[in-house]
């Protein structure tokens, strides 16, 4: 059996926690506090660690859980001192978690950000931890990337299956759908996903995860490809776009301005 819950933390982070009852693996503890009561609470303990990039939201946690126990972190070189390097095609397995992570560098957020893509090997469905990489119905910001690696990151992450569960690192969902209703005001998946959304946050709960299938139906940054955004992108613009990373750029340009 395994298990997948969001701890939220500071203003609008997500710590996801992969575990069996027992202990957990932490992906992104931007802060300990909030974890280890939540641990504490639920009389489990840490595992291991899981880093996606060394933003402070991500690894200023790190730290203290360390002083409490004494795990293993996993992740790209900076940030976080004596962490295990987390490289494209590494394999990551922990004894007692029924899951396995496949780990996708995904460059544009930061240079060396990776995602993991979690298998449950009971055949349930995998969780994707993509930090600040994909978020619900957005795409995080080029800190350092260029447009055409974050479009490439996002192109390898949207091949997944369709019941991948996405989990993103923020809470970003109901300002994301604010943008994408502008560009596609008439996409029916959208306007549902708008109402799902804002039910859950009017109960307090995550927007989160959500599958791939429905954010390949509703997120502009995966559809990039598709006229009705070209042609939106092009009409913003007041030019003649490409489909693909000339359109993602312009609808990330775009959002930047709103
Ligand atoms: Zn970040
Ligand atoms: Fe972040």
């Amino acid at each position: 059996m395994i298990n997948v819950e969001a701890i939220p933390i500071l203003q609008d982070n997500y710590v996801w926690a992969v575990h069996n009852g027992r202990s957990a693996i932490l992906v992104d503890p931007g802060q300990a506090g909030p974890i280890l009561a939540w641990l504490k609470d639920r009389g489990m303990i840490a595992q291991a660690i899981l880093v996606t990039h060394h933003h402070n939201d991500h690894v200023g946690g790190i730290a203290e859980l360390l002083a409490h126990y004494a795990i293993p972190v996993y992740g790209p070189a900076r940030g976080v001192a004596k962490t295990i390097p987390a490289r494209d095609g590494k394999t990551l397995s922990f004894a007692g978690i029924d899951m396995i992570f496949d780990v996708f560098e995904t460059p544009g957020h930061t240079l060396d950000h990776v995602c993991y893509v979690g298998r449950d090997e009971h055949g349930g469905p995998a969780h994707l931890f993509c930090g600040d990489t994909l978020f619900s119905v957005g795409s995080g910001r080029l800190f350092e990337g260029t447009p055409a690696q974050m479009y490439a990151s996002l192109t390898r992450l949207a091949e997944l299956p369709g019941d991948t569960q996405v989990c993103c690192a923020h809470e970003y969902t109901l300002d994301n759908i604010a943008f994408a209703l502008e560009a596609e005001p008439d996409n029916a998946d959208l306007q549902a996903r708008h109402a799902q959304a804002l039910a859950l946050r009017k109960r307090g709960e995550a927007t989160l995860p959500v599958s791939m299938a429905v954010e390949r139906g509703t997120n502009p940054f995966l559809r990039c490809d598709l006229p009705g955004l070209v042609e939106a992108a092009s009409q913003h613009f007041k030019t003649a776009l490409k489909p693909g990373t000339e359109t993602f750029a312009a609808i990330r340009t775009w959002k930047d301005e709103t």
